[in-house]
């Protein structure tokens, strides 16, 4: 692995600075993907400025929403009791994700900037666009069993592998930043990119910003589940997750959102089958149907045609749970 130095200023502005006058620095908080890029050559910064001094790990409830600073660790957040009430979305989402040992150490943000686990990605000896851009896509043609089967462009098939974040786009999460032109607030279904021809850009965060929490509203929506579709149950990223949320006036559907995970290089928001909820009893046959409509446009590649046939399932499973129509 490259030398590299290492500060860890106590303020945001500081943290920020330090990252203006070295352009070959990074931020640096739990490390459990950074890191692992570093040790493979995929990440070479000559400078890591660790943040985990900044008063950023807050998890508050307020009248309107929650907030979460972006170094509260992924495990404080899912067994904050706060969260477990008013957000167990979250918190299921959350606790389907990596490891215990994992989840004690990553935090919110480094969450929300996780990269692809793309194994092209990962192996310096490969093409890939997103780690060399005009390099190629090494998964186009080769093992793409877990890679996108919406909004994949020909440069770049990847997936987010964030669980945190499949539940933050079905909640209509904020993303707060901090840079040097000042701060801003994204909506999260607009801070991860689909990868047209820019596959190497993740997201919309520009150099040298620094994500300092995100805040989500409170929700009527209090029949949720979080459903994740993997090869084992624990440690292991999603062929296809569902965060489905639904607000019930009995069996009448009053509010529905529903995300889907390991299927995008973003979050994937099903708004279309959303609005074909609204209204409707809940039934097999009507979460049937927005599956459906949630599938459209879906396209495989050589390995993952299962996806295609797994995706509405899990829809249609996810539905039936959060609604109490079948038991978990
Ligand atoms: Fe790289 Fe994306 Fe292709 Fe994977 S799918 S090899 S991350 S360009």
């Amino acid at each position: 692995m490259k030398q590299f130095q290492y500060v860890r200023p106590a303020e945001a502005e500081a943290a920020v600075n330090a990252l203006v006058k070295d352009p070959g620095a990074r931020f640096v908080a739990g490390g459990t993907n950074l890191l692992d890029l570093m040790k493979r050559g995929v990440e070479a910064p000559d400078r890591l400025v660790d943040i985990n001094r900044l008063p950023l790990k807050e998890i508050r409830k307020e009248k309107q929403e929650f907030h979460i600073g972006a170094l509260a660790l992924n495990s404080a957040v899912a067994e904050h009791r706060d969260i477990r009430e008013g957000l167990p979305l979250l918190s299921q989402a959350l606790l389907a994700g990596a490891s215990a040992q994992l989840r004690n150490m990553a935090t919110v943000g480094g969450n929300l900037l996780q990269r692809t686990r793309c194994p092209y990605f990962y192996d310096t000896a490969m093409p890939c666009n997103k780690r060399v851009p005009g390099s190629g896509c090494g998964a186009l043609k080769g093992f793409n069993r877990m890679h996108a089967i919406f909004g994949a462009s020909e440069h770049c098939i990847a997936v987010n592998p964030s669980d945190m974040n499949v539940a933050l786009a079905a909640l209509d999460a904020t993303v707060h930043l901090s840079g040097p032109k000042g701060r801003r607030s994204i909506p999260v279904q607009d801070f991860h990119r689909l990868p047209g021809d820019h596959p190497e850009q993740d997201t919309v965060i520009e150099k040298n910003e620094l994500i300092t929490g995100v805040s989500i509203p409170r929700s009527p929506l209090k029949h949720v589940h979080y459903l994740k579709v993997r090869d084992r149950n624990s440690y292991a990223f999603a062929l296809v997750s569902v965060a489905a949320a639904l607000d019930l006036d009995g069996k009448l559907i009053r509010g529905a959102r529903l995300a889907m995970g390991g299927v995008a290089h973003k979050p994937w928001r099903l708004t279309e089958a959303e609005n074909f909820l609204i209204g409707k009893e809940i039934s097999a046959s009507s979460f049937q149907e927005a599956s459906n409509l949630a599938m459209r446009g879906a396209r495989a590649y050589e390995h993952n045609e299962f996806k295609l046939r797994l995706a509405p399932r899990s829809i249609v499973h996810a539905l039936s749970i959060a609604s109490g129509l079948v038991k978990a």
